[in-house]
Protein backbone atom coordinates (compact mmCIF):
# COMPACT_ATOMS: atom_id res chain seq x y z
CA UNK A 1 0.00 0.00 0.00
CA UNK A 2 1.56 3.64 -1.48
CA UNK A 3 1.79 5.63 2.48
CA UNK A 4 0.27 8.82 3.11
CA UNK A 5 2.30 11.87 2.17
CA UNK A 6 2.06 14.06 5.43
CA UNK A 7 2.21 17.77 5.25
CA UNK A 8 2.95 19.47 8.67
CA UNK A 9 2.18 23.18 9.65
CA UNK A 10 3.56 24.42 12.79
CA UNK A 11 6.85 23.24 14.40
CA UNK A 12 6.74 24.53 17.66
CA UNK A 13 7.36 22.47 21.03
CA UNK A 14 4.97 19.45 20.44
CA UNK A 15 4.72 20.05 16.12
CA UNK A 16 8.47 19.93 16.11
CA UNK A 17 8.78 16.03 18.10
CA UNK A 18 5.79 14.77 16.47
CA UNK A 19 6.59 15.47 12.89
CA UNK A 20 10.13 14.36 13.95
CA UNK A 21 8.35 10.60 14.66
CA UNK A 22 6.12 11.06 11.34
CA UNK A 23 10.00 11.60 9.64
CA UNK A 24 11.24 8.54 11.27
CA UNK A 25 8.14 6.76 10.69
CA UNK A 26 9.28 6.90 7.39
CA UNK A 27 5.79 8.73 5.97
CA UNK A 28 7.18 11.18 3.40
CA UNK A 29 7.04 14.73 4.93
CA UNK A 30 7.39 18.10 4.21
CA UNK A 31 7.01 20.91 6.97
CA UNK A 32 5.73 24.91 7.29
CA UNK A 33 6.23 27.00 10.09
CA UNK A 34 5.86 30.68 10.20
CA UNK A 35 9.33 31.69 11.76
CA UNK A 36 11.34 29.27 9.55
CA UNK A 37 14.58 29.03 11.69
CA UNK A 38 12.43 25.79 12.93
CA UNK A 39 12.39 24.11 10.08
CA UNK A 40 16.42 23.77 10.08
CA UNK A 41 16.37 20.46 12.01
CA UNK A 42 14.41 19.19 9.10
CA UNK A 43 15.97 20.62 6.34
CA UNK A 44 19.46 19.16 7.68
CA UNK A 45 17.59 15.79 7.62
CA UNK A 46 16.54 16.65 3.93
CA UNK A 47 12.92 17.10 4.67
CA UNK A 48 10.88 19.28 2.69
CA UNK A 49 10.55 22.80 3.25
CA UNK A 50 7.63 25.08 2.05
CA UNK A 51 7.13 28.25 1.98
CA UNK A 52 3.07 28.17 2.65
CA UNK A 53 0.50 25.99 4.14
CA UNK A 54 -0.93 26.32 0.71
CA UNK A 55 2.34 24.52 -0.25
CA UNK A 56 2.31 21.86 2.26
CA UNK A 57 -1.34 20.93 0.80
CA UNK A 58 -0.79 20.74 -2.73
CA UNK A 59 2.13 18.73 -1.62
CA UNK A 60 0.37 15.85 0.79
CA UNK A 61 -2.56 13.90 1.14
CA UNK A 62 -2.76 14.84 4.83
CA UNK A 63 -2.35 17.96 6.33
CA UNK A 64 -1.41 18.12 10.37
CA UNK A 65 -1.54 21.50 12.04
CA UNK A 66 -0.48 22.35 15.07
CA UNK A 67 -0.25 25.68 16.13
CA UNK A 68 -1.64 27.52 18.91
CA UNK A 69 -5.13 28.96 19.09
CA UNK A 70 -8.08 28.86 16.76
CA UNK A 71 -7.54 31.82 15.06
CA UNK A 72 -4.02 30.33 14.44
CA UNK A 73 -5.73 27.40 13.04
CA UNK A 74 -7.95 29.51 11.00
CA UNK A 75 -5.35 31.55 9.34
CA UNK A 76 -3.01 28.40 8.15
CA UNK A 77 -6.42 26.79 6.69
CA UNK A 78 -7.85 29.85 5.17
CA UNK A 79 -5.82 32.45 5.47
CA UNK A 80 -3.32 33.73 2.64
CA UNK A 81 -1.43 31.07 0.95
CA UNK A 82 -3.56 29.12 3.76
CA UNK A 83 -4.23 24.99 3.04
CA UNK A 84 -7.15 25.30 1.12
CA UNK A 85 -5.65 27.01 -1.65
CA UNK A 86 -4.16 23.40 -2.30
CA UNK A 87 -6.66 22.05 -2.05
CA UNK A 88 -6.91 18.48 -4.23
CA UNK A 89 -9.40 15.64 -4.14
CA UNK A 90 -8.75 13.25 -1.43
CA UNK A 91 -7.12 15.79 0.98
CA UNK A 92 -7.58 15.15 4.71
CA UNK A 93 -6.79 18.07 7.01
CA UNK A 94 -5.99 16.82 11.27
CA UNK A 95 -5.77 19.82 13.29
CA UNK A 96 -3.84 19.01 16.71
CA UNK A 97 -3.88 21.80 18.23
CA UNK A 98 -6.65 22.53 21.34
CA UNK A 99 -9.13 24.48 20.82
CA UNK A 100 -12.86 24.24 20.79
CA UNK A 101 -15.95 21.95 19.62
CA UNK A 102 -17.24 24.56 18.38
CA UNK A 103 -14.36 25.45 16.20
CA UNK A 104 -13.98 22.01 15.16
CA UNK A 105 -17.55 21.95 13.57
CA UNK A 106 -17.13 25.49 12.01
CA UNK A 107 -13.58 24.18 10.64
CA UNK A 108 -15.24 20.63 9.49
CA UNK A 109 -17.76 22.86 7.62
CA UNK A 110 -15.70 25.49 6.04
CA UNK A 111 -13.18 22.62 4.67
CA UNK A 112 -15.76 20.62 2.99
CA UNK A 113 -16.80 23.56 1.16
CA UNK A 114 -13.00 22.61 -1.23
CA UNK A 115 -14.31 19.09 -0.52
CA UNK A 116 -11.72 18.84 2.42
CA UNK A 117 -12.09 16.20 5.25
CA UNK A 118 -11.54 17.06 8.42
CA UNK A 119 -10.97 15.49 12.09
CA UNK A 120 -9.70 17.22 15.40
CA UNK A 121 -7.10 15.35 16.67
CA UNK A 122 -5.54 17.05 20.55
CA UNK A 123 -2.80 15.76 22.37
CA UNK A 124 -1.89 14.89 25.73
CA UNK A 125 1.21 13.69 26.96
CA UNK A 126 3.19 16.95 27.64
CA UNK A 127 6.53 17.96 25.86
CA UNK A 128 8.18 14.41 26.76
CA UNK A 129 5.36 12.96 25.37
CA UNK A 130 5.44 14.19 21.82
CA UNK A 131 9.32 13.50 21.62
CA UNK A 132 8.87 9.78 23.03
CA UNK A 133 5.53 9.26 20.40
CA UNK A 134 3.75 8.18 23.45
CA UNK A 135 0.95 10.96 23.51
CA UNK A 136 -2.91 9.79 23.71
CA UNK A 137 -4.58 10.94 20.89
CA UNK A 138 -8.69 11.92 20.90
CA UNK A 139 -9.89 11.90 17.72
CA UNK A 140 -13.39 12.94 16.20
CA UNK A 141 -14.74 13.05 12.78
CA UNK A 142 -16.22 10.51 10.37
CA UNK A 143 -14.61 6.86 11.55
CA UNK A 144 -13.89 5.73 7.39
CA UNK A 145 -11.58 9.46 7.91
CA UNK A 146 -10.14 7.93 11.04
CA UNK A 147 -9.18 4.47 9.82
CA UNK A 148 -7.23 5.86 6.74
CA UNK A 149 -4.80 7.81 8.66
CA UNK A 150 -4.61 6.21 11.90
CA UNK A 151 -1.02 4.54 10.40
CA UNK A 152 0.00 8.65 10.68
CA UNK A 153 -1.45 9.00 13.99
CA UNK A 154 0.41 6.12 15.85
CA UNK A 155 3.55 7.51 14.56
CA UNK A 156 3.06 10.02 17.20
CA UNK A 157 0.97 8.44 19.59
CA UNK A 158 0.61 5.17 22.21
CA UNK A 159 -2.99 5.87 22.77
CA UNK A 160 -5.57 6.61 19.63
CA UNK A 161 -8.63 7.37 20.92
CA UNK A 162 -11.89 7.45 18.46
CA UNK A 163 -13.94 9.51 20.51
CA UNK A 164 -16.76 10.19 17.91
CA UNK A 165 -18.59 12.90 15.48
CA UNK A 166 -16.42 15.97 14.57
CA UNK A 167 -15.57 17.81 17.79
CA UNK A 168 -15.33 14.98 20.12
CA UNK A 169 -12.11 14.68 20.29
CA UNK A 170 -11.72 18.31 21.24
CA UNK A 171 -14.77 17.95 24.11
CA UNK A 172 -11.93 15.13 25.44
CA UNK A 173 -9.71 17.27 25.59
CA UNK A 174 -11.13 20.00 27.45
CA UNK A 175 -12.32 17.42 30.20
CA UNK A 176 -8.68 16.34 30.37
CA UNK A 177 -7.48 20.08 30.76
CA UNK A 178 -9.29 20.25 33.98
CA UNK A 179 -7.75 17.69 35.84
CA UNK A 180 -4.64 19.06 34.09
CA UNK A 181 -5.40 22.21 35.82
CA UNK A 182 -6.90 21.39 38.84
CA UNK A 183 -3.81 18.86 39.59
CA UNK A 184 -1.29 21.54 38.61
CA UNK A 185 -3.29 23.90 41.43
CA UNK A 186 -3.38 21.09 43.92
CA UNK A 187 0.20 20.56 43.80
CA UNK A 188 1.50 23.92 43.41
CA UNK A 189 -0.45 24.58 46.71
CA UNK A 190 0.93 21.75 48.42
CA UNK A 191 4.63 22.92 47.97
CA UNK A 192 3.65 26.49 48.90
CA UNK A 193 2.65 25.37 52.24
CA UNK A 194 5.32 22.92 52.76
CA UNK A 195 7.98 25.37 51.80
CA UNK A 196 6.51 27.76 54.54
CA UNK A 197 6.21 25.15 56.96
CA UNK A 198 9.64 24.26 56.29
CA UNK A 199 9.21 20.71 55.16
CA UNK A 200 11.97 18.83 53.58
CA UNK A 201 10.95 19.20 49.77
CA UNK A 202 12.48 15.64 48.53
CA UNK A 203 10.23 14.35 51.20
CA UNK A 204 7.05 15.72 50.24
CA UNK A 205 8.11 14.63 46.68
CA UNK A 206 8.81 10.70 47.75
CA UNK A 207 5.21 11.07 49.63
CA UNK A 208 3.05 12.57 46.84
CA UNK A 209 4.71 10.26 43.61
CA UNK A 210 4.37 7.13 45.88
CA UNK A 211 0.73 7.30 47.66
CA UNK A 212 -2.66 8.21 46.74
CA UNK A 213 -1.72 11.68 45.42
CA UNK A 214 0.43 10.32 42.61
CA UNK A 215 0.12 11.82 39.46
CA UNK A 216 1.74 12.87 36.03
CA UNK A 217 1.87 16.33 37.89
CA UNK A 218 4.30 15.04 40.35
CA UNK A 219 6.10 12.69 38.64
CA UNK A 220 6.71 15.45 36.12
CA UNK A 221 6.42 18.57 36.87
CA UNK A 222 7.45 18.67 40.91
CA UNK A 223 10.76 17.78 40.29
CA UNK A 224 10.96 20.77 37.61
CA UNK A 225 9.84 23.20 40.26
CA UNK A 226 11.69 21.64 42.95
CA UNK A 227 14.67 22.50 40.96
CA UNK A 228 13.23 26.29 39.93
CA UNK A 229 12.73 25.40 36.72
CA UNK A 230 9.80 27.12 35.01
CA UNK A 231 10.74 26.60 31.56
CA UNK A 232 7.63 25.27 29.48
CA UNK A 233 6.82 22.22 28.29
CA UNK A 234 3.55 23.50 28.31
CA UNK A 235 2.65 26.83 28.36
CA UNK A 236 0.85 28.81 31.47
CA UNK A 237 -1.06 30.81 28.40
CA UNK A 238 -1.88 27.38 26.46
CA UNK A 239 -3.45 26.31 29.74
CA UNK A 240 -5.32 29.44 30.44
CA UNK A 241 -6.79 29.22 26.53
CA UNK A 242 -7.99 25.59 27.77
CA UNK A 243 -9.66 26.32 30.85
CA UNK A 244 -11.19 29.20 29.11
CA UNK A 245 -13.10 26.51 26.62
CA UNK A 246 -13.44 24.32 28.83
CA UNK A 247 -15.39 26.74 31.35
CA UNK A 248 -17.37 28.24 28.29
CA UNK A 249 -18.73 24.70 27.06
CA UNK A 250 -19.80 24.01 30.79
CA UNK A 251 -22.01 27.18 31.24
CA UNK A 252 -23.62 26.74 27.86
CA UNK A 253 -24.33 22.98 29.15
CA UNK A 254 -25.19 24.77 32.47
CA UNK A 255 -22.79 23.23 34.77
CA UNK A 256 -21.25 24.99 37.44
CA UNK A 257 -17.18 23.94 37.54
CA UNK A 258 -16.07 26.50 40.54
CA UNK A 259 -12.63 24.69 40.60
CA UNK A 260 -11.68 24.78 37.11
CA UNK A 261 -12.94 28.42 37.16
CA UNK A 262 -10.76 29.36 40.10
CA UNK A 263 -7.91 27.83 38.18
CA UNK A 264 -8.88 29.49 34.83
CA UNK A 265 -8.21 32.92 37.21
CA UNK A 266 -5.29 31.65 38.26
CA UNK A 267 -3.77 31.67 35.11
CA UNK A 268 -5.32 34.93 34.17
CA UNK A 269 -3.27 36.16 36.41
CA UNK A 270 -0.08 34.61 35.57
CA UNK A 271 -0.64 35.45 32.19
CA UNK A 272 -0.90 38.97 33.16
CA UNK A 273 2.24 39.27 34.88
CA UNK A 274 4.15 38.43 31.89
CA UNK A 275 4.62 34.72 32.56
CA UNK A 276 2.37 32.97 29.81
CA UNK A 277 5.27 31.77 27.80
CA UNK A 278 6.85 30.00 31.00
CA UNK A 279 5.67 26.18 32.00
CA UNK A 280 2.30 25.64 33.48
CA UNK A 281 4.51 24.87 36.42
CA UNK A 282 5.20 28.70 36.99
CA UNK A 283 1.80 28.98 38.66
CA UNK A 284 4.45 27.85 41.97
CA UNK A 285 5.69 31.58 41.37
CA UNK A 286 2.13 33.23 41.81
CA UNK A 287 1.82 31.12 45.45
CA UNK A 288 5.10 32.31 46.23
CA UNK A 289 4.38 35.82 45.75
CA UNK A 290 1.31 35.99 47.46
CA UNK A 291 2.79 33.95 50.53
CA UNK A 292 6.06 35.81 50.74
CA UNK A 293 8.18 33.30 49.42
CA UNK A 294 11.69 34.65 48.36
CA UNK A 295 12.93 32.34 45.44
P1 LIG B 1 4.37 26.47 20.83
O1 LIG B 1 5.67 25.87 21.19
O2 LIG B 1 4.06 27.86 21.28
O3 LIG B 1 4.21 26.40 19.22
C1 LIG B 1 3.16 27.03 18.55
C2 LIG B 1 3.37 26.81 17.05
O4 LIG B 1 2.26 27.39 16.34
C3 LIG B 1 4.63 27.49 16.49
O5 LIG B 1 5.16 26.68 15.49
C4 LIG B 1 4.06 28.79 15.92
O6 LIG B 1 4.85 29.33 14.88
C5 LIG B 1 2.76 28.28 15.35
N1 LIG B 1 1.78 29.35 15.17
C6 LIG B 1 1.09 30.00 16.16
N2 LIG B 1 0.26 30.90 15.61
C7 LIG B 1 0.42 30.83 14.27
C8 LIG B 1 -0.17 31.49 13.17
N3 LIG B 1 -1.11 32.43 13.37
N4 LIG B 1 0.23 31.17 11.94
C9 LIG B 1 1.18 30.22 11.73
N5 LIG B 1 1.77 29.54 12.73
C10 LIG B 1 1.39 29.83 13.98
O7 LIG B 1 3.14 25.58 21.36
P2 LIG B 1 3.05 24.00 21.63
O8 LIG B 1 3.38 23.70 23.04
O9 LIG B 1 3.74 23.26 20.53
O10 LIG B 1 1.46 23.80 21.52
C11 LIG B 1 0.77 23.72 20.28
C12 LIG B 1 -0.68 23.29 20.54
O11 LIG B 1 -0.69 22.04 21.22
C13 LIG B 1 -1.47 24.26 21.44
O12 LIG B 1 -2.82 24.29 21.02
C14 LIG B 1 -1.35 23.61 22.82
O13 LIG B 1 -2.41 23.98 23.68
C15 LIG B 1 -1.41 22.14 22.44
N6 LIG B 1 -0.79 21.18 23.39
C16 LIG B 1 0.42 21.46 23.97
C17 LIG B 1 0.99 20.54 24.84
C18 LIG B 1 2.32 20.78 25.52
O14 LIG B 1 2.61 20.09 26.52
N7 LIG B 1 3.13 21.70 25.06
C19 LIG B 1 0.34 19.33 25.11
C20 LIG B 1 -0.87 19.07 24.47
C21 LIG B 1 -1.42 20.01 23.62
P3 LIG B 1 6.10 30.32 15.23
O15 LIG B 1 7.26 29.41 15.46
O16 LIG B 1 6.24 31.18 14.02
O17 LIG B 1 5.70 31.13 16.45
Amino acid sequence: MEQLRVGFIGLGIMGSAMAMNIHKKGFPLIVYNRTRSKTEPFAKLGVPVANSPREVAEKSDVVIDMVTDAPDVEEVLFGRDGVVYGAHPGLIVIDMSTNSPEYARYFAKRLAEYGIEFLDAPVTGSDIGARQGTLTIMVGGKREVFERVKPVLEAMGKTIVYAGDVGSGQMLKLLNQIVVGLNMLAVVEAMALAKKASIDMDKLFTVLSTGGANSFTVQYYMPKMMKGDYEPGFKAAHLKKDLKYAVEMANKLGVPLPGTALTLELYNALVAKGLGDKGTQALLRLYHELSGIKE
